[in-house]
């Protein structure tokens, strides 16, 4: 059996999605910078998926920027802002992606305050600090994920955008996991920019896309021709673009049902691993369902002699799951999120993301091969 659970690292593409990219790979190739009926009608396509991205967001089509992906357009938002609208202080927190946080730490480099707000030992954002930095800090941006990619805890978008509003300070989001997942609806957020990844919603890779609510006016991060309204020089991903859009379209007529099947197959991981190994925990609050990303499951398991195998091992057994997030696989620095946590260094961890696509079957399937790596007598302590 060939099982995928590691839809946060990136999910198959949907064969509609791939369909209706297909007439803009070999029929409509135009550029859509050309004037001409080939580059008109490719504009068109262009335009026609900004609107209805822009509609599903409650958004307005001039709101809305394609990217190549969720980190050029967190790139964007923050780099832009911090140059052109007189940021002095940056506030984030030591578990965001790579994206922002090696952004962010740039940008330090060259002179701008850095502070990282506490979080308690679940990886949590202490909300209390979060006002204080913010409130006596003029001229701040504040950039903190709505849901982690490693543990799934989700931040309440909703409070921060208000204490944001109320002390004037910019608010930045990676919404890149929850974006297709939830429905945002920008007018009442108070975010000032939000981030989507088609590649994390059944799209296509190497497309995505930046919100830059009305209120806020910066110029391009990648200089070059007057595409996406001077925002972003280069030729479009047109079929990058069709296929964002349609897979954000499907997420959105099937939000619901998806949403009920993905928590059936975590509530299901959650008993089951809770019944066949001992001692199992969950990182984060990835266990509580309420409070987590209900894609993500973040286990925490016994010390064991083979923890360091534990993928390797489910991998030979047809099971592909992460250790922490995929953008540092390669690496051999652990997961700076895990680092954060209050946890046991000699457990083991494993991230298991769900799709759609995923069935009861797979859950039970890996979690008895699982179980198998953690008998009591291969168990150390
Ligand atoms: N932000 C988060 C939270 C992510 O999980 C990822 C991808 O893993 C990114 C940003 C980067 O997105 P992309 O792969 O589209 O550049």
């Amino acid at each position: 059996m060939k099982v995928y659970f590691d839809n946060a690292a990136t999910t198959a593409i949907d064969q509609d999605v791939f369909e209706a990219m297909k007439p803009y790979m070999l029929e409509h190739f135009g550029n859509p910078s050309s004037i001409h009926s080939h580059g008109r009608q490719v504009r068109t396509a262009i335009e026609r998926s900004r609107k209805k991205v822009a509609d599903l967001l409650n958004a307005a089509p001039a709101e809305i920027f394609f990217t190549s992906g969720g980190t050029e357009a967190d790139n964007t938002a923050i780099r832009c802002t911090v140059s052109e609208k007189g940021i002095k202080h940056i506030v984030t927190s030591k578990v965001e992606h790579h994206a922002v946080l090696h952004t962010v730490q740039s940008l330090e480099k060259r002179g701008i305050k850095v502070s990282y707000v506490d979080l308690n030992d679940k990886g949590q954002v202490d909300l209390n600090h979060l006002e204080s930095l913010v409130k006596n800090n003029p001229d701040t941006l504040v950039t903190l994920m709505h849901a982690n990619n490693e543990i799934g805890n989700l931040l309440d978008l909703n409070k921060v955008g208000d204490m944001c509003e109320e002390y004037g300070a910019c608010f930045h989001s990676d919404t890149v996991q929850s974006m297709a997942h939830y429905k945002h609806d920008m007018p009442n957020l108070k975010l000032d920019f939000a981030v989507g990844s088609a590649h994390k919603f059944h799209g296509p890779k190497g497309i995505g896309f930046l919100y830059i609510n009305h209120k806020n006016k910066i110029h391009p991060f990648i200089h070059g021709g007057a595409q996406e309204r001077n925002m972003r020089g280069g030729t479009e991903n047109v079929y990058g673009i069709v296929g964002l859009a349609k897979a954000m379209e499907i997420a959105y007529a099937d939000m619901d049902a998806h949403r009920k099947h993905i928590e059936g197959l975590k509530i299901r991981m959650i008993e089951k691993l809770k019944a066949n190994i001992d001692g199992v925990q969950f990182n984060g609050v990835s266990d509580d369902l309420d409070n987590s990303l209900y894609t993500v499951l973040s286990a925490c398991l016994p010390p064991n002699d083979d923890n360091d195998m534990l993928l390797f091992n489910l991998d030979i057994a047809g099971i592909s799951a992460s250790g922490g997030s995929a953008c540092s696989s390669g690496s051999s620095i652990g997961s700076h999120v895990l680092a954060e946590l209050n946890r046991d260094q000699n457990r083991g961890a494993i991230r298991f993301s769900f799709s759609k696509y995923n069935t009861l079957e797979e859950v039970d399937y890996a979690v008895e091969k699982l179980s198998e790596l953690y008998q009591p007598e291969t168990t150390s302590a």
